[in-house]
């Protein structure tokens, strides 16, 4: 059977704090440095109080343009502002300020030309509809996220509802008075009883430097990186049908698998942009994407991927072959190929015609240990080895809790990330 984690609800308690008690907005307050007063970590990262609340409704169903990076092109001081927004405090250079009712702060932000967009000094540009509701509501498209928000006056902010994950959310404040986390941003998620970053990886938060890299929450059906690559297996991988095998990997029903049972994680990165490992690999037929997550198909490849995030499951019957396996029989069930030249480091994973996703070029490929000692988070990152040049990238050994980053540099002169750390959260 399945380790995966169940999706039960949270348990919500009634908070007794939803009484405004509007503190106001606070008229003298300076202009701050952008994101400038909040770098680092917040103080702490205690669990939220709970509260209450119901689901709201379904957000506009429209995507909007992401805002030019100017800022600021002009303020529009006349236009009607949501009842959201009610008791901004209207500071210098364009920038307001606003606290909730009861005193938490919602923070610095500017109006865009369009005042449909807001840019946020810690969560970013936020495209803002009014959902005149009798609560103050708002819905904020996230653009850093690409996640439709909502939030009112009476939860209040930073509690959020996001969309996407279907999940009520925290927002972290940051220890700057007025601010929230930003860079990364934390959140708790209400779903999964986790602390989050968001987004979690991906281009909007890839470092391409030398500088050592902060941990990255990884957790089941959270994506990690951009969509790229088409999910499931290729023409050339398994797709079954049941009882059959692919480099000694049998599919089976997914429900007669388990007797074994591990995880390691996979990360893409083409020119400094993690890029998703699709979801599906090693499920025959797959069945529709339920929670982010494919838990159901035809069967189910010894080796496969439930969703997104990079985590490879290593899943046997009694008897079966056991793990770990190798990087060779992942591409094989996937029906993907990696190459690489020892001498020039020119290679390629993943042949697809597509150029646009073709990964090919100067290839690195760093291992690296899982600690934890069986307790939980597990962190990867310790034990950083890069694969020497001889090494076919094939016979890697996929072992439990092990990261291994494969990165490709397409560009002259070459683009590396850093090899991104993640704790795991929960129990996987
Ligand atoms: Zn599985």
């Amino acid at each position: 059977m399945s380790m995966r984690r169940s999706l039960a609800i949270t348990a919500l308690i009634m908070c007794s704090a939803l009484v405004a008690s509007c503190s106001g907005g606070g008229g003298s307050r300076p202009v701050p440095a952008e994101r400038a007063t909040n770098a680092g970590q917040p103080s702490g990262f205690a669990v939220p109080a709970s509260i209450s609340v119901a689901v709201p409704p379904s957000p506009p169903s429209f995507t909007p343009a992401r805002p030019s990076s100017t800022r600021r092109m002009s303020v529009s001081p006349s236009a009607t502002h949501p009842a959201f927004f009610a008791g901004e405090v209207a500071l210098s250079n364009g920038v307001y300020y606003l606290n909730m009712p009861n005193g938490n702060p919602f923070g610095y932000y500017s109006y865009l030309s369009d005042p449909h967009y807001i840019y946020h000094f810690d969560a970013g540009y936020e495209y803002v509809v009014d959902a005149s509701d009798a609560q103050g509501g708002v819905y904020f498209y996230d653009f850093a996220s690409s996640h439709w928000w909502y939030t009112n006056r009476q939860w209040p902010f930073p509690y959020l509802y996001d969309f996407s994950l279907g999940a009520l959310l925290y927002y972290y404040p940051a220890s700057a008075a007025g601010h929230s986390t930003s860079n990364p941003r934390y959140f708790y998620d209400f779903k999964d009883s986790q602390i989050m970053t968001m987004p979690i990886a991906g281009p909007a938060s890839v470092t391409v430097s030398s500088a050592t890299p902060t941990d990255l929450y990884i957790t089941n059906t959270y994506q990690v990186g951009a969509t790229l690559l088409p999910d499931g297996d290729t023409p050339s991988g398994g797709n079954g049908p049941i009882g059959t095998s692919v480099d000694g990997i049998r599919c089976d029903p997914h429900a007669a698998l388990g007797s074994i049972h591990i995880h390691m994680h996979v990360t893409l990165i083409k020119d400094g942009v993690t890029i998703a490992v699709p979801e599906a690999i090693g499920v025959a037929n797959p069945g529709p994407e339920a929670g982010g997550s494919i838990d159901n198909g035809d069967c189910f490849y010894w080796i496969h991927t439930h969703d997104r995030t990079g985590i490879i499951h290593q899943e046997s019957v009694q008897g079966g072959a056991s793990p770990p396996y190798l990087m060779r029989q992942l591409l094989h069930v996937w029906g993907m190929t990696i190459t690489r030249d020892p001498s020039s480091l020119q290679g390629s994973i993943a042949g697809f015609a597509d150029p646009t996703k073709n990964l090919r070029g100067r290839i690195r490929i760093f291992t690296s240990d899982a600690t934890g000692g069986g307790g939980s988070p597990y962190v990867t990152g310790t034990n950083l080895v890069e694969v020497p040049a001889t090494t076919d990238p094939a016979t890697l050994a996929l072992n439990a809790h092990q990261e291994i980053t494969i990165e490709i540099s397409t560009a002259t002169p070459d683009t590396w990330a850093p090899v991104p750390r993640y704790k795991w959260l929960g129990s996987l």
